[in-house]
């Protein structure tokens, strides 16, 4: 399989390449030169398929003949060592739980498979390391730190913005050791990223094979896919029309659904709901792609202004905004209104949804109004321990502990204090 960039000036490349660049030369995303839509039969019988099954049969045209199909297997068997829980919230309401995984964050699917990926890469060239370079506002951190633990040949360091995040997610990042490092950093998420930014560009860092690991890798979006197919799997035998709603800020995750519907299942219409970093759904309404500064909000790994992915939903549109509005719509929610929501979804059923929850809960909900006959799944991409300083007070309650979280919280954190990018230059060497 070949990659082009979405800038259009820059060779096209091998799944490979694409997984250790990260981006094209000229700053663009990568994109499959050719989706294959899966056989009917894959759909008709995908309730006698593993979810380690069907994620090989999704995954694997992308990656084609790089892996080979038993290593691949591997890769998505170590993925997937979670469930992926489907749970009625109310009638004809599903949450879809993403987030039983190690570090209790969806991500933990995309990094897992992305550093199984590079390792298999890395695995004859005992010289040239890979180095991970990641900013994180606080979860994808924890969930690159976890995915990448202990893989060969794969350095990971990652920025934080110091005091900015919680103690659970300063936990996860920097206590586990061994090739993962964690940089503290005085000043806010924005410097974090504006470092890593930087470093990408340093001609002089060249020898590090510096690599992201958030959503604008192929090898991390794709695998997000998954949860699409298993949630249909589960839902199938209702023989009901689907809507979806991803809590979305980057668009990685709502994107791979995109892409899971052009390989053919059946999924009737999208909701990417947001908080108030509304460019999307102001896009929808004025036709405008208008990106404003973030703000943050208590979902806060939805605080994006600029959205990466979007430009990656575009063009499986082909920019035709009639086809796409058919098929997406995209609202927004303030922090009054997630935090009613969540009181309101504990009340009626009992069921505790965190900040980015219940954001896709609503957008849900408003959808669900036009689709008499659907039902409704939204995307639960978070724990709600992970924020327990928004669910416990909001809905007066006290969270257990679960145990991946137990593991990390009485560590000792190691981080390294740094200021300006020329600490970070000193510290990468
Ligand atoms: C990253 C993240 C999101 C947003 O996902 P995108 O793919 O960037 O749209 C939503 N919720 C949580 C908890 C996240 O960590």
């Amino acid at each position: 399989m070949k990659y082009y960039s979405l800038n259009h000036n820059a060779p096209k490349v091998s799944f490979q390449e694409a997984v250790i660049q990260g981006l094209a030369s000229d700053k663009g995303l990568y994109f499959p030169e050719i989706i294959t839509p899966l056989n009917a039969s894959f759909f008709d019988t995908i309730e006698n398929l593993s979810n380690e099954e069907i994620a090989f049969e999704a995954i694997k045209q992308f990656v084609g003949d790089e892996i080979p199909e038993t290593v691949l297997k591997e890769i998505i068997a170590e993925t997937l060592c979670f469930d992926f829980p489907v749970v009625e919230v109310e009638k004809g309401i599903y949450s879809l739980e993403l987030f039983h995984g190690p570090t209790m964050a969806f991500k933990d699917v995309g990094a897992r498979f992305m550093s199984r990926c590079l390792a298999y890469f890395n695995k004859d060239k005992a010289e040239s390391k890979n180095t991970v370079l990641v900013a994180t506002s606080g979860d994808t951190g924890g969930a690159v730190a976890s995915g990448f633990l202990g893989v060969d040949g794969v350095d990971v360091v990652i920025l934080y913005p110091s005091g900015k995040v919680s103690d659970i997610q300063e936990k996860q990042l920097t206590t586990l050791g061994q090739n993962i490092k964690a940089l503290e950093v005085d000043g806010v998420f924005d410097d974090c990223q504006d470092m890593v930014k930087k470093a990408f560009l340093d001609e002089s860092l060249a020898h590090k094979n510096l690599t992201s690991a958030n959503s604008i890798n192929i090898a991390r979006w794709l695998p997000q896919m998954f949860y699409f197919f298993f949630a249909y799997k589960t839902l199938k035998s209702q023989n009901k029309p689907l809507v979806f709603s991803c809590p979305s800020g980057n668009f990685g995750n709502i994107c791979a659904g995109i892409m899971a519907k052009k390989l053919g299942l059946p999924i009737e219409h999208f909701v990417a709901s947001t908080n108030v970093n509304d460019t999307v759904p102001r896009f929808l309404e004025n036709g405008k792609y208008d990106p404003k500064p973030s703000k943050a909000t208590i979902s806060n790994a939805m605080d994006v202004g600029n959205p990466s992915n979007f430009i990656r939903i575009q063009e499986m549109y082909q920019n035709d905004l009639k086809a796409f509005k058919k098929d997406f719509s995209s609202y927004s929610y303030t922090d009054e209104e997630t935090l009613e929501a969540m009181k309101q979804i504990y009340k009626a059923n009992g069921y505790i949804a965190e900040p980015h929850g219940a954001v896709g809960y609503l957008g849900l909900k408003k959808e669900l109004q036009k689709h008499n006959n659907a039902i409704g799944i939204f995307l639960e991409t978070a724990h709600p321990i992970k924020f327990l300083d928004v669910v416990e007070p909001a809905l007066g309650i006290t969270l257990p502990i679960p145990t991946q979280i137990k593991s990390v919280i009485n560590e000792e954190k190691v981080s390294v204090k740094i200021s300006s990018y020329e600490e970070l230059k000193d510290f990468l060497g």
